[in-house]
């Protein structure tokens, strides 16, 4: 018998408003290219996880089987939890998401940090160095020797303990080792600054958690990204037309925006509280025009609307082709609604889903007129 047997699977969990299922993903992605028995649990929402939780992991469950359970954690959910323990936990970011349902940032980073209020010294918290809000909830970790965690960052600007971005290259440097290099940022194959700090983030939770820095390296080189974030969803005379319709809050559609250039942004769908002026400057720098929908629209008009062309389409579908008639060749067409879906869809992969088919439509509608 292998010494899997007898071990209780550990938990790695991931939060963080923006980026959850893509580092969740990749982590699971890595353990078992390194040939560890892990389980992707999804949303700690989802009726699996709850099992596997409930039951106490490490009792006679079917959670036997795994080395490993990754599972992302929303702050609803940790707000029930009583004994949550993660053997690692990955805090990603915190935006501006969800004040419907918060006070205030200072209660929505409480409900966050409670993911490591049961660490002991024996786990590890991932925490990112860039992020001032991440940054400030270490004010909440214990500080009494065996209740405090190991702490480790991911950075994209500074040399740290744990993984960072030097000339390009992404660096390991944990446990007292000296910095080796793990993979070059050119060579990941998910884009973008947001997607570097969701891969440093997996790649060093994957690390801790025993798998071999080349397995690490080669799922970074092949892994495309999941659907609706950031997908490519085809072209049209020249305009590119992007699906990111999981970009429900305006700290994904910064992210997004700050991937691409001469863009016309298709936004709105269910207010779900967000400031929308934060986005003012780069919609200003990026979008050529911005096309609004859903019970959204006149929130966004009024925070943003001033700073560019602006208009409105009465769904998905106008919005697209809307979109399409304000496009030279060389634009981008995004979809990053900054809302939910629940207005007009049945989810974001509903929400994405349509666009694709809208986008796909034009593109047989314009092939059959022979431009
Ligand atoms: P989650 O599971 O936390 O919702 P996803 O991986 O599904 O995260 O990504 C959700 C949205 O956030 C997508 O629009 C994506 O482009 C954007 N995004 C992904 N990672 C990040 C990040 N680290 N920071 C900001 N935005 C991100």
């Amino acid at each position: 018998a292998s010494k899997h047997q007898c071990l209780p699977p550990r938990f790695i969990g991931v939060t963080g408003t923006n980026g959850k299922s893509t580092t969740v993903t990749l982590i699971d992605l890595m353990l078992r290219e390194s040939g560890l028995r892990s389980l992707l649990g999804g949303n700690i929402g989802n009726a699996l996880t709850e099992e596997l939780l409930k039951s106490g992991i490490g009792s006679d469950g079917p959670e036997k089987e795994y080395d490993f359970i990754v599972a992302e954690i929303s702050s609803f959910q940790l707000e029930s939890i009583l004994h949550f323990r993660p053997r690692v936990a990955a805090i990603l970011n915190i935006t501006n998401d969800h004040l419907d349902r918060y006070e205030g940032m200072n209660d929505y980073i409480k409900a966050k940090a409670r993911i490591f209020e049961n660490q002991t010294s024996e786990d590890y918290l991932i925490m990112n160095a860039d992020d001032p809000v991440v940054m400030q909830m270490m004010a909440e970790v214990r500080e009494d020797g065996d209740k405090r965690p190991k702490i480790l960052f991911f950075s994209r600007l500074k040399e740290i303990d744990g993984i960072y971005v030097k000339d390009g290259v992404v660096y390991v440097n944990f446990s007292g080792g000296s910095p080796y290099p793990l993979v070059s940022v050119e060579e990941i194959k998910i884009r973008g600054a947001h997607n570097l700090e969701n891969a440093m983030a997996a790649a060093l939770s994957a690390l801790i958690s025993g798998c071999s820095p080349a397995d690490a390296g080669n799922v970074l080189r092949s892994f495309p990204g999941l659907e609706h974030r950031l997908e490519w969803a085809g072209e049209v005379n020249g305009v590119r037309f992007i699906n990111d319709s999981k970009g429900t809050n305006v700290g994904a559609v910064a992210r997004s925006l700050e991937s691409f250039d001469n863009i016309i942004l298709i936004m709105g769908g269910m207010d779900k509280g967000g400031d929308f002026s934060v986005l003012k400057d780069l919609i200003k720098k990026k979008v050529r025009a911005l096309v609004l929908m859903g019970e959204a629209k006149e929130a966004i008009a009024d925070a943003v609307g001033a700073v560019t062309d602006t208009c409105e389409a009465a769904g998905l579908r106008e919005a697209v082709e809307l979109s399409l008639s304000k496009a030279s060749s060389g634009d981008v067409v995004l979809l990053s609604p900054g809302c939910a879906s629940f207005d007009m869809f049945r989810d974001f992969e509903d929400r994405g889903n349509k666009f694709k088919e809208a986008v796909n439509k034009l593109k047989d509608e314009t092939a059959r007129n022979g431009r």
